[in-house]
C-alpha cells in the first residue's frame, strides 16, 4: 500500500481506539510511512511507542524494535496483542526462547502477520538472527530508548553501539530512534552512532507545567520533614527515592511506624516481594513507595502526586526522568529534592574507582546537578535550558511553579561584573572550566592556574571584592542566558558565545541573585 492511501487517523481509530494523535505523533508516523530516517524526543508519557506501532501495523514486512529490557518489551507486547485478533502480531525475541519458540516466531514473520518484532541489542548480535532478518522484509527499524547509546546518557549500553553495523547488514531499512532523554549532546551522539545525521528530528517540549519543583536543605531532621510533607498530602500516592537500599528500608521503616503506609522496593528484595510492593502501589493498597531507581522504569500510575528525592541523583536527566513519574495525569505533582553538599562529594568519592573518562563524564553530569540545587533562578528555565530548550521564566506555561519563582530571592545589578567575567573567559583563551575562572577572578592560584602563568595576567584578580560563590552563581546565570556556552566535548571548558561578545560591547542591565547557601548537612554514607 502506498503511504499516501493509509488514513492514518482512521486505523488509529480501528487499532488503538483514540480519535487524535497527540503531539508530535501525526508527523512523526508520515514521516516513518514515507520512509526517512526518524529522530523522535518526547518526554515519558508523551506518546512515542504508537508512533512507531501504527506504522508497522500498516505497512507490509515486519518492523524491529530494539528495546534495552525484556520487561518493557512483554508489556508492549502484550498491549499491542490486545489491540488485535492476532497473536502473532508482535514477538519478543530474546534468550529466554525454546527452540520450537524461535521456530514459531520465525515462521510468523515469514508467513507476514508479524508487524512488530521486539528485540533486545544483543541478540540482534546473534549471526543467526541476522542472516533470518537478512532473507525477510523488513519495514524499518526502531531503535527505543536512543540514549543507552551514549556515554553522555544516564544508562550507557555497549550492545547499542553495534546496532549501525548490525542495521546496515539488513540492507535499506529505515531507522527510527526514540528517547525521553536528550540533552543536546545526547542528541548529536544518537545521530552520529546510528549514522543518521540526514534524520528529520521530531522534539517535543520537556516542560511539564503541572509539575512544581523544590529544593530543601538536607539536615538531620530530613525524616520528620518528610512525615511532615507527607502527612500535609494524606492519601496522595508518592515515591520516595533514596541512592541506597540500606536508607530505602530505614526510611520505608520510619514513614511505617509514624503511620504512613509505606513500602520498600529496590533490587535486593526478591522478585515476588518487588511484584508484591509494586501492584500494592498501584491498586493503592498503600500510598508511598520507598526506592532506590531500580523503581519505576515503565510504571504508569496516573496520579502519582509526589516525588521526594531524599538523596540527590546523579544526573539531571535521572532527575527528569524520576520526577516526570509525578502529575502524569495532568493534575497536581510535587518534586521535592533534599540537597546537601556532602551527599555530592560522596557521590564523586563513589565514581573515582571508575575508569578516567567515565569519571570526567560523571563529574561533569554532577556539577550541572549542583548547579540546578543551589539556583535562584527558575528552576525550570534551569533544567529546559539543559535539555536545549529556552523557557521564559514570566509568560511559559508553569512559570511560576518552583520555589525560587515563588520565593525570590532579592536581585542585585551585575551588568559590571558579567562584563568581567565574559573578558576573563576570552582572556583566558578558552583554556578553563568554571573553577580556574572562578580562581582567576578572585586572585587564587592553582597548579593550572600557574602552569599557563594566568597569575602573571593584569586580569588576575580582577573580580577579588566578590565571593567565590558570588561568581560561580553569576556563571551559572549567564550560561542559561546564552553569553557564555559550556564544552561539553571538553567536560565543560567555558566560551563566550556571540551574543556574549556583543554584550561586552553593548552592555545591559543583567540583575542577578545569589544562589542559595545549603549547610548543616546529614552524616550517612551511600552504598548503592
Ligand atoms: P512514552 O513511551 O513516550 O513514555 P507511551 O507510548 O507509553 O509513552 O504512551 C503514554 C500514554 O499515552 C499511554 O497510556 C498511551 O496509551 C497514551 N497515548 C498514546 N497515544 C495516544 C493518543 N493519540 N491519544 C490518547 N492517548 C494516547
Amino acid at each position: 500500500m502506498n503511504s499516501n492511501e493509509i488514513d492514518i487517523h482512521k486505523e488509529l481509530k480501528k487499532y488503538f481506539g483514540f480519535s487524535q494523535f497527540k503531539g508530535l505523533q501525526e508527523r512523526v508516523i508520515k514521516s516513518i510511512l514515507a520512509k526517512e530516517n526518524t529522530f523522535v524526543i518526547m518526554p515519558t508519557g508523551g506518546g512515542k511507542s504508537l508512533c512507531y506501532q501504527l506504522p508497522s501495523l500498516v505497512q507490509e514486512g515486519t518492523a524491529i524494535v530494539v528495546s534495552p529490557l525484556i520487561a518493557l518489551m512483554k508489556n508492549q507486547v502484550d498491549a499491542i496483542r490486545s489491540v488485535s485478533t492476532n497473536d502473532g502480531i508482535a514477538h519478543v525475541l530474546n534468550s529466554s526462547l525454546t527452540k520450537t519458540e524461535i521456530n514459531q516466531v520465525k515462521k510468523d514473520i515469514v508467513s507476514g502477520i508479524t508487524k512488530l518484532l521486539y528485540v533486545a541489542p544483543e541478540s540482534l548480535t546473534k549471526e543467526e538472527y541476522v542472516e533470518f532478518l537478512q532473507s525477510v522484509k523488513i519495514s524499518f527499524v526502531a531503535i527505543d530508548e536512543a540514549h543507552c547509546i551514549s556515554e553522555w546518557g544516564h544508562d550507557f549500553r555497549p550492545e547499542y553501539r553495534n546496532l549501525k553495523n548490525i542495521i546496515k547488514q539488513l540492507g535499506d531499512v529505515p531507522v527510527i530512534g526514540l528517547t525521553a532523554t536528550a540533552t543536546p549532546k545526547v542528541q548529536e551522539d544518537i545521530l552520529k552512532n546510528l549514522d543518521m545525521s540526514d534524520a528529520t528530528t521530531y522534539k517535543a517540549s520537556f516542560n511539564r507545567p503541572n509539575l512544581f519543583y523544590e529544593v530543601r536543605t538536607k539536615t538531620k531532621n530530613i525524616e520528620a520533614d518528610i512525615i511532615r510533607f507527607i502527612k500535609q498530602n494524606k492519601g496522595k500516592s508518592g515515591i520516595i527515592y533514596c541512592l541506597s537500599r540500606k536508607k530505602v528500608e530505614e526510611i520505608a521503616q520510619v514513614l511505617q511506624v509514624n503511620g504512613i503506609s509505606a513500602v520498600p522496593y529496590h533490587a535486593g528484595l526478591d522478585a515476588k516481594t518487588r511484584a508484591k510492593h509494586q501492584d500494592m502501589f498501584l491498586m493503592e493498597d498503600v500510598d508511598v513507595v520507598v526506592a532506590t531507581i531500580a523503581f519505576g522504569m515503565g510504571i504508569d500510575k496516573p496520579d502519582v502526586r509526589f516525588v521526594i528525592h531524599h538523596d540527590i541523583p546523579k544526573s539531571l536527566e535521572s532527575y527528569y526522568q524520576e520526577t516526570g513519574r509525578a502529575g502524569r495525569d495532568g493534575g497536581e505533582g510535587h518534586c521535592l529534592a533534599y540537597y546537601s553538599y556532602k551527599d555530592v562529594e560522596k557521590l564523586e568519592k563513589f565514581m573515582s574507582g571508575k575508569p578516567v573518562a567515565e569519571q570526567e563524564i560523571g563529574y561533569a553530569l554532577l556539577q550541572e546537578v549542583v548547579a540546578y540545587a543551589e539556583t535562584s533562578m527558575s528552576r525550570r528555565k534551569f533544567l529546559l535550558h539543559y535539555f536545549g530548550e529556552e523557557f521564559d521564566s514570566e509568560t511559559g506555561e508553569g512559570a511560576d511553579m518552583d520555589d525560587n519563582v515563588r520565593n525570590p530571592k532579592a536581585k542585585v545589578e551585575a551588568k559590571d561584573n558579567v562584563i568581567k567575567l565574559l573578558q576573563v573567559v576570552r582572556d583566558t583563551k578558552y583554556l578553563y572550566k568554571s573553577k580556574e575562572i572562578v580562581f582567576t577572578l578572585i586572585g587564587r592560584v592553582n597548579a593550572t592556574i600557574k602552569a599557563h602563568r594566568t597569575d602573571a595576567q593584569s586580569f588576575f584578580g580582577c573580580g577579588k571584592d566578590q565571593e567565590e560563590r558570588y561568581w560561580m552563581a553569576l556563571i551559572r546565570q549567564v550560561l542559561v542566558d546564552g553569553m557564555l556556552t559550556k564544552d561539553i566535548e571538553t567536560y565543560g571548558i567555558l566560551k563566550v558565545s556571540d551574543k556574549g561578545h556583543y554584550y561586552i560591547k553593548n552592555p545591559t542591565s543583567f540583575m542577578m541573585s545569589e544562589d542559595h547557601e545549603y549547610n548543616e548537612a546529614e552524616d550517612d554514607a551511600i552504598v548503592t
